[in-house]
């Protein structure tokens, strides 16, 4: 099975929740109601696993902020390397680097006497 077939089915599959979810909606009965969405819910929570687990396949980054987890999306290039996105957290990966503070470290401070006075001032 190749990529596009994989991805064929998968949207098969979402396709066939989809109809699912409208057949339980349409159930007036509240016992027979309650049970079918029981049903569905467990089938939607194996579906994202199995989901997940095509993505992790495919190499796609996976956020763990939920179970089952989110497949980040490509967001574009920063710095010559891709990005993705989780849909739900915003988390990115990989992370931004962050804004460094004006880093002193390699200026010298200026020389000051005991009192904390410029040397040049004396
Ligand atoms: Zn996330």
């Amino acid at each position: 099975m190749n990529i596009g077939e994989i991805i064929s089915a998968v949207e098969l599959m979402r396709k066939a929740l989809a109809l699912l979810r409208e057949i339980v909606n349409s159930i007036a009965k509240k016992p027979d109601k309650e049970r079918a969405e029981n049903a569905l819910r467990e089938a939607e929570h194996a579906f994202q696993i199995a989901e997940a687990k095509v993505a992790g396949e495919l190499k796609y980054q996976l956020c763990k902020c939920t179970w089952p987890p989110q497949i980040m999306l490509s967001k574009g290039f920063r710095d010559y390397s891709e990005v993705f996105k989780c849909p739900r957290c915003g988390k990115e990966f990989p992370p931004p680097t962050p804004d460094l503070p004006d880093d002193s470290r390699s200026a010298p401070l200026p020389a000051t006497n005991f009192n904390g006075r410029p040397l040049s001032s004396l």
